[in-house]
């Protein structure tokens, strides 16, 4: 399986190259990134750990943090975008025969929240980055609920 992110060192690569595919950074992006990471995981990256495909169901910018993040995109055709408002993403490793669902946590949109209120109201770029720093950063626990897998 492709290895986790687990040095700060990757984890700032990681991050560079979601900033650079997505054109800015902001909570939803990192938070897609987050679910991608997670479910990588638990069914592997698209491409390296066989065949995966994912359904999201909301149109954010979360739906890039997965692509950078679970190799699953438009390009390959194996991201599906259903905008029903539910932050919640599906993966399936077809070859592997294992699939995972998996949704943000209340805190996760709470952080969210407080960096779009920031941003709305003028913002202090430092507080801004703070929390994009720390939904990066923080206890998969903390952002990701698992709603299945197996
Ligand atoms: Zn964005």
């Amino acid at each position: 399986m492709t290895a986790p992110i687990t040095t700060p060192s990757e984890r700032e690569e990681f991050y560079a190259l979601l900033k650079r595919f997505h054109g800015h950074r902001c909570p939803m992006s990192v938070l897609g990134a987050r679910l991608g990471l997670a479910a990588r995981e638990r069914v592997g990256r698209h491409g390296e750990d066989g065949d995966v495909a994912a359904v999201y169901y909301h149109r954010t910018c979360a739906v890039d943090g997965i692509q950078v993040a679970l190799g699953t995109t438009s390009g390959n055709t194996n991201i599906e975008v259903r905008p029903e408002g539910i932050h919640r993403l599906e993966a399936i490793n077809k070859t592997r025969r294992m699939q995972a669902v998996l949704s943000l946590t209340d805190e996760a949109l709470r952080r969210g929240k407080e960096y779009g209120d920031l941003r709305r109201s003028g913002g202090d770029p430092e507080k801004m980055e703070a929390i994009l720093k720390g939904l990066e950063e923080a206890p998969e626990a903390e952002l990701i609920k698992v709603e299945s897998f197996y």
